[in-house]
């Protein structure tokens, strides 16, 4: 059982830096500016930051569900769009927002202007619908916040150094904002949500689960890989790789939430396990006869992000993300070689640091799945996480049944330390 590493980002090459006292970046979630009411809430929490003596920059996520209405737009049109285009449509729903919130911060009396990720200059490789930045030209921000203005930049998307249009990758806009919070030397970036911060489960699927106070890049990189979507990896990877902290808190409060940084003693002292997340849906192939060597060769060409690869003997299980099903399908057909694609499969993921000197995590995840009569179909482990694929009729009573196994619902969970 082996899992890939993570891919790292290249240097982010900004040659604007500048000290940037004083400086936040914000960024607001597509829950957070769902409507009309909404938008004007956050515009007003913007300008009071502004009024505070902050220069302020936001990114904003596309209303509600825009991105895949857009989505679904294009397969009505077109069984396959090209990936340029679909990039030029979905790369709309956030200009949308940020000119929104632009017009509601000029109506509380303040300046402010909209960028889209090109104007903001932000610059990725080709690689539409998962594009990487490779850049970003600061000076026009600069600028706009010298002019004293509240500056919005349109998050998820960039200008590619072919000059189109580009988008991050779903989730995408968390990546923007960490990105300027790097080039723009910023003290934080501070990711506003519909929930509180990081939890041990999704709140959502587990409601006594506790708010995290902090959380390490190392395992707030598991977490976003297994499911966590409260955080796009992406941005979790910059993050780290830059040395940028994050602070994941609510919209509609003024609460402390989460804070990802540097692994800190008391984070290990205090939590054996961090959190268990899920997926409802995988891609799990399943391939005979092939030299691995050729198999990873032709996802890698087909700009596949391969996740958990298992190997006994001849046959080759490995799982990508269900985005890039078509290309994988593809790659495998070319190959010639005979696969299959498990069906119906989710994954349920035990994170925590402190699994590195802790026995016993593993016994007591597999006691918990016995009692719930839950059978896994494959499992994967890294020094700090255990997942288990399991039927997807199965996930969400699976990942309640390990959190209560590790009383990760319990004050204590929380990891409550200061700074
Ligand atoms: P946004 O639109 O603000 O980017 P997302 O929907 O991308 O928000 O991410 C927030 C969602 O992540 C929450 O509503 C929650 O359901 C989900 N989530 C999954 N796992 C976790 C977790 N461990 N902690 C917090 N939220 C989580
Ligand atoms: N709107 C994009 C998405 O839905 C990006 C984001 O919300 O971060 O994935
Ligand atoms: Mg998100």
């Amino acid at each position: 059982m082996t899992e890939t590493a993570y891919e790292t980002l290249p240097e982010l090459e900004s040659s604007e830096t500048r000290a940037g006292v004083g400086t936040v970046v914000m960024k607001f979630g597509g829950t957070s500016v769902a409507d009309p009411e909404k938008i004007r809430r956050v515009a007003a929490r913007l300008v009071a930051t502004k009024r505070a003596g902050a220069r302020v920059v936001a990114v904003v996520s596309a209303m509600g569900y825009h991105t895949d209405e857009l989505l679904d737009l294009a397969r009505e049109v077109s069984p396959e769009p090209k990936p340029r285009e679909l990039d030029m449509l979905i790369s709309v729903g956030e200009r949308i927002s940020c000119a929104l919130v632009a017009m509601a911060i000029s109506d509380l009396g303040t300046d402010a202007v909209s960028l889209t990720g090109s104007q903001a200059g932000i610059v990725t490789d080709t690689a539409h619908g998962k594009a990487k930045i490779v850049e970003v030209k600061a000076h026009r921000i600069h600028r706009a916040l010298d002019d004293d203005r509240i500056v919005l930049v349109a998050g998820f998307q960039g200008v590619s150094t072919e000059y189109d249009v580009t988008t991050l990758g779903r989730g995408g806009s968390d990546t923007t904002a960490v990105a300027l919070t790097a080039a723009l030397g910023a003290d934080a970036c501070e990711i506003y949500t519909d929930v509180d911060g990081v939890f041990t489960a999704d709140p959502h699927v587990v409601p006594a689960a506790q708010k995290l106070h902090a959380v390490s890049y190392e395992e707030m990189l598991e977490l976003a890989a297994s499911g966590a979507k409260v955080l796009a990896l992406r941005s979790v990877e910059f993050a780290r790789n830059h040395g940028v902290m994050v602070h994941v808190r609510s919209t509609f409060t003024d609460e402390p939430g989460t804070w990802i940084r540097e692994e800190d003693e008391r984070m290990l002292e205090k939590a054996l396990i961090s959190g268990v997340t899920h997926t409802l849906e995988e891609a799990v192939y399943e391939v005979d006869d092939v030299r691995p060597a050729d198999l990873f060769e032709a996802l890698a060409e087909a700009e596949v992000n391969v996740d958990t690869v298992i190997q006994m003997d001849s046959r080759i299980v490995f799982s990508a993300p269900v985005e890039d099903r078509a290309h994988a399908e593809k790659a495998l057909a070319k190959l010639g070689t005979g696969f299959s694609e498990q069906q119906g499969l989710g994954k349920v993921s035990v994170v925590g640091a402190g699994m590195k000197s802790h026995p016993g995590v593993a016994a007591r995840t597999f006691a918990a799945l016995r009692r719930l009569g839950v059978e896994p179909k494959f499992v994967a482990t890294s020094p700090i996480k255990i997942a288990f694929y399991v039927p997807q009729d199965s996930v969400e009573a699976t990942v309640r049944a390990l959190h209560d196994s590790f009383e990760l619902g319990s004050p204590e969970a929380e990891r409550h330390h200061d700074a």
